[in-house]
């Protein structure tokens, strides 16, 4: 199988270039053929040289990631199931919001973290995403709105919170990001790609040093060790002081104020006893906050709050001076909303060819109106 072109950051296909005897200037026209004109077919590439057009499309595939299953849920989000070459698939959504149309990619097939309250984890980790895997979600679906849904579609944000842990995947997360920003490519700026991790220490450390300066987002979900460890395991090997000590290393002039993301779940982490740990544990100059409530899945163990509880909540904050804002549900639906998505997007769980819908109506409305069903 040959490698992506779209593994190779800009600097990679410059080198590749000069290694093989090819002018490393070509790098840039290649760049801007495939991801500013989206001409990827080497042959057309008027202003490059032969000899490196056939040494790319010899050695290089430039095909999009497959998508195999879209839906669209009644607010606009769309999910869609992308294939790579080996048959895996991972879920990418496309949220729209004001005049943003945010993508949210995922960053490797299921998750290794195994927290309690999130639908990848139930499949483990099956392997890291590669470069051109992560940006191929992008490009695969830029494509899909340009001809489905028109010129205008214009993809604009990128957050790393699909499926998998995108610091668990470090390196191919960096030169994806790299690709992502390149000025001579994409061109998304720092500000328009923000990632969530769940808070592997070393890798924080190591973010604070080489890691591109994106918005970063921690899922914290609580202040309180002994609940914290409760949902998400990682927090008995890194826990509140450990994880605080690496974020305090990241340089904030570049990254801003850091987002703290907090799943409020009924009766685990919803207490006045959480708020007020909560309150002590952050800095509000130096801290956003961003509630989401549990979004429910089946099977799943924990209790989405009732809004009034939400609301308190938020109340609660503001009071302490924090800036926290409640991340509005998106295309639950057709399970696209955070921590709902699964590899196998599996029908059978959603629609019962006898009995009809085995779960709420609308989703399986959603996916029998359907067009595209694999
Ligand atoms: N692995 C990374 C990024 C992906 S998850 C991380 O954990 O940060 C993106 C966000 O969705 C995280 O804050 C995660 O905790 C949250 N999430 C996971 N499952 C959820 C669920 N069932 N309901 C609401 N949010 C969930
Ligand atoms: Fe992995 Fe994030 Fe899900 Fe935790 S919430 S299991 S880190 S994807």
């Amino acid at each position: 199988m040959k490698p992506s072109f779209f593994d190779l950051t800009f600097d990679d296909l410059k080198a590749l270039l000069s290694e093989k005897g090819f002018s490393p200037f070509g790098a840039t026209q290649i760049f801007d053929w495939v991801y500013k004109k989206w001409v990827k077919d080497p042959e057309n590439w008027t202003n490059v040289s032969k000899a490196s057009r056939e040494f790319l499309t010899e050695n290089y595939d430039f095909e999009f990631l497959k998508i195999v299953w879209s839906g669209t849920s009644k607010d606009g989000t769309r999910k869609f199931l992308v294939k790579m070459a080996d048959g895996q698939t991972v879920e990418t959504v496309a949220i729209p919001a004001r005049e943003r149309l945010t993508l949210c990619v995922s960053s490797q097939v299921g998750c290794a973290v195994g927290c309690t309250f999130c639908h990848t984890a139930t499949q483990g980790l099956k392997r890291h995403l590669k470069p051109g895997e992560v940006v191929g979600q992008y490009m695969a679906i830029q494509n899909w709105l340009f001809e489905k849904a028109g010129k205008d579609e214009k993809l604009t944000n990128i957050v790393y919170m699909g499926q998998g842990e995108p610091l668990h995947n470090y390196e191919n997360m960096k030169k994806a990001t790299l690709i992502f920003m390149s000025e001579r490519g994409l061109n998304l700026g720092q500000r328009r790609i923000t990632l969530s991790t769940s808070g592997l220490v070393p890798a924080i450390e190591k973010l604070a040093i080489d890691f591109p300066p994106v918005n970063i987002a921690i899922s914290l979900h609580s202040a309180r060790n002994d609940v914290r460890t409760e949902m998400m395991p990682i927090n008995k090997v890194y826990d509140l002081e450990r994880l605080f000590g690496a974020i305090k290393k990241i340089p904030l002039k570049a990254h801003r104020r850091i987002t703290y993301e907090y799943l409020l779940a009924a009766d685990i982490n919803d207490s006045l006893e959480d708020v007020e740990a909560l309150g002590k544990l952050l800095n509000s100059k130096e801290s956003k906050i961003n509630l989401i409530p549990f979004n429910e899945y089946p099977g799943s163990k924990y209790r989405r709050p009732t809004e009034e509880k939400i609301m308190w909540f938020l109340d609660q904050m503001i009071k302490r001076g924090f800036t926290c804002t409640i991340r509005t549900t998106k295309g639950s639906d057709i399970l696209a909303a955070c921590g709902q998505l699964k590899s196998e997007f599996d029908k059978i769980n959603l629609w019962d060819k006898n009995t009809g819908p085995k779960i709420i109506p609308s989703i399986a409305s959603s996916v029998l109106q359907n067009q595209n069903l694999p």
